[in-house]
């Protein structure tokens, strides 16, 4: 580790620790060596950090809570820069303005208790607003893009400026920031936001999300929502073999005449699809509960996962992916957009 970087970590009361286990930080366990963990405590350290790395030539990787973030085991950076110290928002006549590592959901729990509407759907989305902003994150008719005005953005030449929504040309679930076209750190988020006058209904809806989200999605630990975006779902479905898509029919149309539950639709889709298409030793792996959820619940979910990946991209005819996967030393990161 260069020394004169250490001195000035020391000289700037940044916060670091050496040779940090990415497994003990990240949120599905994975991931190898961090040579330094950095934890800046306000923006003004965060800003002078990334300058001065920039300026370096040096690189680094900016996280937030990790929940996107699929690190392999041999992925041993050199510095990481965590964001969830900067977790203070405020809120002002016609904004809500971030740290860029606020919790969405500490902010939705907020808005949702003040009558701010919008939000009701983020309650239990987890990450931070930067992230949310970077990977354009939403749920439950609620995305984080269409409450956005703009982010303090430091630019990789140095340069402060605001981005707009417009500027991050954001689609499903990707901005210019996620496919590289733009690169630097989100330092602000600046929300705008709705009052209603009906406070109630915007909290019995974001009580149905929370119930929805318990009863049909797979729980928070071991799994990082969705691997796929919706559309690669779709291809993979319309191209699977075609006795595979005769069985799904079957049980599309048991559960539309009730007949069975959606829960048990989607436990035997996902056992369908494995069983027809030798995909039966990775099935424990794969969410019972959405076919587009993985769960790293054992030391083989990492081969798993490549199996998992492999065949719905081969049958997609895609390499589309919408978590993020990086790999080794050269920091390879597996298609996205
Ligand atoms: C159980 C579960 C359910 C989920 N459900 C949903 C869902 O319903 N809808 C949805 O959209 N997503 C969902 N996700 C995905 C995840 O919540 C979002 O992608 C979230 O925005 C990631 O936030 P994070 O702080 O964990 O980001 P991280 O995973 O830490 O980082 C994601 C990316 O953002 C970049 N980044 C972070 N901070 C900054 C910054 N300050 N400046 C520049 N770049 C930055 C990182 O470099 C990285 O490339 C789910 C995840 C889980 C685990």
């Amino acid at each position: 580790m260069n020394e004169a970087f250490i001195t000035y970590l020391d000289s700037t009361h940044i916060p670091y620790e050496k040779n940090v286990d990415l497994k003990k930080r990240t949120w599905i366990h994975r991931g190898g060596i961090a040579g330094l963990w950095i934890t800046p405590t306000s923006t003004e350290q965060l800003q002078q950090l990334c300058s001065n790395l920039y300026k370096q030539g040096r690189e680094f990787k900016i996280i937030g809570q990790t929940s996107n973030l699929y690190f392999d085991n041999s992925y041993n950076p050199e510095i990481i820069i965590c964001t969830t110290k900067l977790n203070v928002f405020s809120v002002t006549s016609n904004s809500i303005e971030c740290e860029c590592g606020v919790p969405v959901k500490t902010l939705a729990k907020y808005a949702v208790e003040n009558g701010i509407s919008g939000f009701e759907g983020l309650v239990d989305l987890p990450g931070t607003i930067a992230a949310a902003t970077f990977n354009n994150s939403g749920c439950y008719n609620c995305q984080v893009s269409s409450l956005l005005k703009y982010v303090e953005f430091l630019s990789s030449n140095g340069e402060i400026k605001k981005l707009t929504p417009a500027d991050l040309n954001y689609a499903e679930r990707t901005s210019a920031l996620k496919r590289r076209e733009i690169r630097g750190v989100i330092l602000k988020v600046i929300l705008s936001y709705t009052l209603t006058d009906n406070a109630d209904l915007l909290i019995q809806t974001a009580r149905n999300n929370h119930a929805h989200r318990i009863q049909f999605q797979e729980r928070p630990a071991q799994t990082l929502g969705s691997i796929f975006p919706n559309g690669v779902l779709r291809a993979f479905e319309m191209n699977l073999p075609r006795f595979s898509k005769i069985c799904l029919k079957f049980i599309y149309k048991a559960h539309q005449l009730k007949l069975i539950t959606y829960s048990r639709q989607q436990k035997s889709k996902r056992d369908i699809i494995c069983l027809l298409n030798g995909m039966w030793g990775i099935h424990k792996y794969i969410s019972p509960k959405n076919f587009n959820c993985f769960i790293w619940k054992d030391a083989n979910a990492d081969k798993a996962f490549n199996t998992y990946c492999t065949f719905v991209q081969q049958i997609a005819h895609t390499k589309k992916i919408e978590i993020e996967v990086i790999k080794a030393s050269e920091n390879e990161i597996i298609q996205q957009d």
